[in-house]
């Protein structure tokens, strides 16, 4: 199959990428490059199956750039990514989130693509849900712009799918971490806290640490996207998590442990936006996608460890 990832030098994105290529398929990778690196596509760029496009969503001539790669199932994970830098810029947010997809999607019709799947976020659109595990039956009540955008992007994709018969699947991500991740304060505490106590730095905890979130490994992401392409889907939302609720709080003992430093984090004043706390039912994906998470919280803050270490020439 062709398929075209958009935000493909990112994070999530190269992980599939490189999932996609070892399956076989004939790959096309866009990114503008904001927050994406060609060092997460060192591999899929020595591959004869692969190309990457350095484009943006937003622009005039998205359709085509998508047209010429002729895709069968689109991935669409382009983003700004968290709750946080929406809420400094939600204009931005709205431009690249919002506009971007509409853009993505009306490009993606055009080109005649089979399939589109869209990465949304657990965390950020279901707000501070009563009844933990939140399942895909309670209604979307986002704390922040982009989890406004990520719901919106939901309805244009359900409605090219009754208007154009576009075939749509939703993943709605709960906190991925993994090799690869940015260290950053929006979505990343795992990747910060490990790069952190590689480094020897202090850390922080924002807010008394009880904040909790549904921490998944990337590799089970990408296998999430890769059945969510393979499955006939009918427009679905499916929460992609562990399914359990870690506080901040543990994860930094965790981490503590595993990298052998002291558990002994600094705390700051919580932020706006902030979740108390998601666990996300899986349920739907075990049954209409077949997946499961397979990657313990230990084994993945293990791995991401050992991949922070590693290129930290550590
Ligand atoms: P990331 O920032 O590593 O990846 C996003 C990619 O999109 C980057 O490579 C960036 O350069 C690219 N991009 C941004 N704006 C673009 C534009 N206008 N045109 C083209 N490319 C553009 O983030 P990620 O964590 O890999 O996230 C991937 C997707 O998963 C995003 O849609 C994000 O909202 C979603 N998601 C991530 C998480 C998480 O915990 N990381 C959770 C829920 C949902």
């Amino acid at each position: 199959m062709r398929v075209l990832v958009t935000g493909g030098a990112g994070f999530i994105g190269s992980s599939l990428v490189d999932r996609l290529l070892a399956e076989g398929h004939d790959v096309v990778a866009l990114d503008d490059l904001s927050t994406g690196t060609l060092d997460n596509l060192s591999d899929a760029r020595a591959r004869r199956r692969f190309s990457f496009v350095r484009g943006d969503i937003t622009d005039g001539g998205l359709p085509d750039v998508v047209t010429a790669a002729a895709p069968d199932v689109v991935f669409h994970l382009a983003a700004r990514t968290g709750p946080r830098a929406s809420i400094r810029d939600p204009v931005e947010d709205a431009r690249r989130n919002v506009l971007g997809t509409v853009n993505l999607l009306e490009a993606a019709r055009a080109s005649g693509a089979r399939k589109v799947v869209f990465a949304s976020s657990g965390g950020a659109i279901y707000g501070n849900a009563a009844r933990q595990p939140v399942s895909e039956r309670v209604g979307a009540d986002p704390l922040s712009p982009y989890g406004a955008a990520k719901i919106s992007g939901e309805i244009y994709l359900g409605m090219y799918r009754k208007l154009y018969g576009v075939r749509t699947a939703t993943l709605a991500l709960g906190n991925v971490y993994g090799p690869r991740q940015e260290p950053d304060d929006d979505t990343g505490v795992v990747a910060t806290f490990c790069a952190a106590m590689a480094r020897r730095e202090p850390t922080t905890i924002f807010g008394d640490g009880t904040n909790a979130r549904d921490f998944v490994f990337v590799d089970d992401v990408v296998d999430a996207f890769v059945r969510a392409a393979e499955k006939p889907c009918d427009g679905r939302r499916f929460n992609v998590g562990s399914g359990v609720a870690t506080s901040v709080r543990q994860l930094h003992a965790l981490v503590a442990e595993l990298a052998c430093r002291a558990d002994e984090p600094r705390f700051a004043d919580g932020r706006l936006g902030e979740l108390h706390g998601v666990a996300l039912d899986v349920s739907s994906a075990r049954h209409g996608l077949g997946w499961e998470p397979f990657t313990p919280l230990r084994e993945g803050v293990s791995r991401t460890l050992a991949w922070v270490s590693r290129s930290a020439g550590g």
